[in-house]
């Protein structure tokens, strides 16, 4: 499966730079990663934090969310 290998390959854990194996998350049903070296999980929703979280603006925003969410 030299295909699926070099589709692997480019997901490298940026933890330990393990493999990532796809993983079906059925709760959101999206795909995830993980990585067999050390458990690192990533799916969009993570991506999606951790870009909003490299501005200022958007690490605010987020914990305000939390905050709001703690209360509830
Ligand atoms: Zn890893």
């Amino acid at each position: 499966m030299v295909t699926q290998s070099t589709y692997i390959a480019r997901d490298r854990c940026h933890r330990c730079g393990g493999f990532m194996v796809p993983e079906e998350i059925r709760e959101v049903n999206q795909m995830g990663w993980r990585c067999v070296m050390c458990g690192e999980h990533i799916d969009q929703l993570i991506l999606e934090h951790r870009r909003q979280m490299a501005t200022p603006e958007g690490a605010r925003q987020l914990s305000e969310k939390r905050e709001k969410a703690r209360l509830n």
